[in-house]
């Protein structure tokens, strides 16, 4: 029994340490690249559905590292968030991606009304002066607030609605805009949703990827729509590869739309080629 009890110590301790390892060296990596500037952002065009016009960006960051190439965010994301560390990703996120915007404008690519949207991870910032990090962020970067959204889950918002709902309402006191992200996955409240100033439902993409499927989909879709129209507020399709998805969309009379259709996520670089002869 005795010898039982430790090969079964053993297998778990080494399985159990291999994770650890694992995590802890990405831990230590998220860090170095924290230091050494290694997160890149990219941007998505969002797009009117009534004028076919880029109307802003969704910034989403990338690893640029130094052996392994480009990461995609849910390769370190997960463990970002685990050890805290998404907050100072998400802030470095948002000024790189608030000062891009302000040197479009200064080079005269992107007019007034063109915004960035930013994710925020913001069950974390329960005890953290994100407030004042957003300030000073727009005050270093001199973009105006009503440039900048946040992207914040369903899901994250209704971890925590009560302190959800007040940084929503302070930020929106500076103009920011807010766009509940992954809609309709996240088992909102809608006693809280209908008392937040939110701006956008981004409908989550596993409901427009299922549209063809028999069309059964189309029906919460619809019912987003209606929802966030007696709420007076705008949707975002995301996700959208086809004109068969697209189609729908439109005729129910969704705002904006985003997805591979349009454009995948594009450098900083191609942005600029993009702003000055379109996609
Ligand atoms: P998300 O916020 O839902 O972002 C949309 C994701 O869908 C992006 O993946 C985008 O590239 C992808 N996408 C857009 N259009 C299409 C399409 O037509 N088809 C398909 N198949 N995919 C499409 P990405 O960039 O890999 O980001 C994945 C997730 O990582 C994001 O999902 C978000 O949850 C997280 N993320 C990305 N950047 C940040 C960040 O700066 N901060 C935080 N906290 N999370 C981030
Ligand atoms: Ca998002
Ligand atoms: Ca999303
Ligand atoms: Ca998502």
């Amino acid at each position: 029994a005795k010898a039982k009890g430790k090969a079964c110590y053993q297998m778990f301790d080494s399985t159990m340490h291999h994770r650890a390892l694992t995590n802890l060296q990405l831990e230590i990596d998220l860090r170095k690249a924290l230091e050494r500037n290694e997160f890149v952002v990219y941007y998505q065009p969002i797009i009117s559905l009534m004028t076919n016009q880029i109307v802003g960006f969704e910034a989403l960051v990338r690893w640029l590292h130094p052996q392994e190439g480009l990461i995609p965010p849910i390769k370190f994301i997960p463990i970002a968030e685990e050890t805290g560390l998404i907050m100072a990703i998400d802030l470095c996120v948002m000024r790189q991606a608030c000062l891009q915007l302000r040197n479009w404008q200064k080079e005269g690519l992107a007019d007034k009304s063109l915004t960035i949207s930013v994710n925020l991870s913001v069950k974390h910032f329960v005890s953290f002066n994100l407030l004042q990090q957003i300030d000073t962020i727009l005050a270093e970067t001199g973009l105006d607030g009503q440039n900048l959204k946040l992207e914040i889950t369903e899901s994250d918002i209704m971890k925590n609605p009560e302190f959800a709902s007040q940084i929503i309402v302070q930020l929106k006191n500076q103009q920011i805009q807010f766009i509940v992200d992954d809609f309709g996955t996240g088992y909102s409240s809608l006693s809280y949703l209908h008392r937040l100033p939110i701006d956008t439902l981004k409908i989550d993409r596993s409901f427009i990827m299922r549209i063809g499927n028999k069309g059964e989909n189309i029906g919460i879709i619809q019912a987003i729509m209606a929802l966030a129209n007696s709420l007076g507020m705008n949707a975002i399709a995301e996700g959208v590869e086809t004109l068969e998805q697209l189609e729908p969309i439109k005729r129910l009379n969704c705002q904006f739309c985003q997805g591979f259709l349009f454009s995948r996520p594009l450098e900083a670089e191609a942005v600029r080629k993009v702003l000055a002869t379109g996609l």
